[in-house]
């Protein structure tokens, strides 16, 4: 859901529309057959709209001068949570001004929050944490009109069902008026608001918890709460019982493992599986490890493998991934609410001789680029292509391995300025 940066090249895509095939550059000028099929796209589209109970008038409004956006292609094939080494994943989602920027809101928000814990029964933290990890609690929303992104991937013929579906729900969510056309702003992918919901995940689960009368998850922070509360109720959170914590492994474990793979507390325990040490000290203050019932279903994650840190996760994990289906969002999810708690780091270290850096220290790369002469814009902490390029360059005439990751070792060779012929 994060935003990703522009590359540099021209992309091709197919384009499927009225059952015939075109290939498109984009970002030069349109060709006719291809303006015209995007056409007959949308004249396609505005006839189903108009039979799942949209109106001519809504249809026509939301449509009007809408192109195709060639960045929404090229973001299609490009999943940061299954590209990214998790250390890397983590280390910029839970760093200490998350932590801390949590904590504020969750200060600043106290009185919407316990009404959210007694109406779902759904932890404070986790709901602040989602919000974190989703918008940045809000900073970062995403800018991509709904419409147009929704309509160039139908259109493109990439999971077309899917987003035909998404944009109906946007087209509905227009006509009621619930937000206003210019709030219909979002990821590539038709994520928006606070909660980064998917307009039919808003339209099943999105409350209204201010009491204005209106769903409106990008400008009302009671109603992103109370949303995301429904949200991980719907999905099988069980009141008062932690998403789980980390284990000790024993030498050579090679047993069972698997989000999928649940068995009982008692089992994994016989397999000589232990809560680590700092999480024990910490068990009033985080996930109460010594009050979960020996019958209690858990499954152990491995998330970079057996010589990694290891979880013993339970039923509210599932309900953390259910928000996005990867072990690596719910892990940061789960991590970051307890780092709000006051629970410790993760113990184990990621096998990696060159771990993650928080958005502090990326800040810090890239400050230290742009001072020897690389044009990679704002020093904003997102590390993009323009970054990536930049430090394998770096990394290059530095005689470090080159792989354009934001890491610690290239930070402290940027520090130390080891280069043998820096720009
Ligand atoms: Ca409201």
């Amino acid at each position: 859901m994060n935003l990703m940066s522009n590359t540099l090249n021209a992309i091709q895509f197919r384009l499927n529309a009225g059952g015939m095939f075109f290939m498109v550059v984009c970002g030069l000028a349109a060709t006719n057959s291809y303006a015209e099929s995007f056409e007959g796209c949308v004249a396609g589209l505005r006839s189903s709209a108009l039979t799942q109970g949209v109106s001519a008038q809504t249809f026509d409004q939301a449509m009007k001068g809408v192109e195709p956006d060639p960045e929404v292609i090229k973001s299609y094939g490009y999943q940061p949570e299954f590209r990214t080494p998790i250390w890397d994943y983590i280390s910029g989602l839970v760093d200490d001004e998350r932590v801390e920027d949590g904590r504020a809101q969750l200060s600043k928000w106290a009185p919407v929050l316990a009404r959210a814990e007694q109406e779902f029964g759904v932890d404070r933290y986790a709901i602040v944490a989602v919000w974190g990890v989703e918008s940045n609690f809000g900073m970062i929303k995403g800018k991509r009109e709904l419409v147009r992104s929704l309509t160039t991937l139908v259109c493109a013929n990439k999971r077309e069902a899917f987003f035909r579906s998404e944009l109906m729900a946007t087209l509905r969510i227009l006509q009621t008026g619930d937000i206003a056309p210019e709030y219909l702003v979002g990821s590539w992918a038709g994520a928006f608001g606070q909660t980064q919901f998917m307009p039919t995940t808003y339209q099943r689960l999105a409350i209204d918890f201010d009491g204005d009368g209106r769903r409106d998850i990008v400008n009302s922070i009671p109603d992103a709460i109370g949303s995301t509360a429904n949200f991980l109720k719907k999905a099988g959170w069980i009141k008062g019982e932690p998403w789980g914590y980390e284990v000790k492994l024993p030498p050579n474990y090679s047993g069972p493992s698997g989000r999928k793979t649940k068995q009982s507390l008692a089992k994994w325990t016989g397999l000589g599986i232990k809560p680590v040490k700092a999480q024990i000290k910490q068990t009033n203050r985080v996930s109460s490890v010594a009050v979960m019932p020996d019958t209690t279903q858990a499954a152990l994650i491995m998330p970079a493998g057996s010589e990694g840190p290891a979880f013993l996760v339970f039923r509210n994990f599932d309900a953390i991934y259910s928000y996005n289906a990867a072990e690596s969002y719910a892990l940061s999810i789960a991590h970051l609410a307890d780092r709000m708690k006051g629970g410790p780091a993760i113990q184990a270290p990621w096998p990696t001789d060159d771990t993650g850096t928080s958005r502090l220290e990326r800040r810090e790369i890239q400050q230290l680029l742009l001072a020897r002469g690389y044009q990679i814009g704002e020093a904003d902490g997102l590390i993009g292509a323009n970054t990536r390029v930049a430090i394998s360059d770096f990394q290059a005439s530095a005689g470090l391995p080159v792989d354009g990751r934001a890491g610690q070792r290239v930070l402290i060779a940027l520090r130390k300025g080891t280069t043998q012929g820096s720009n």
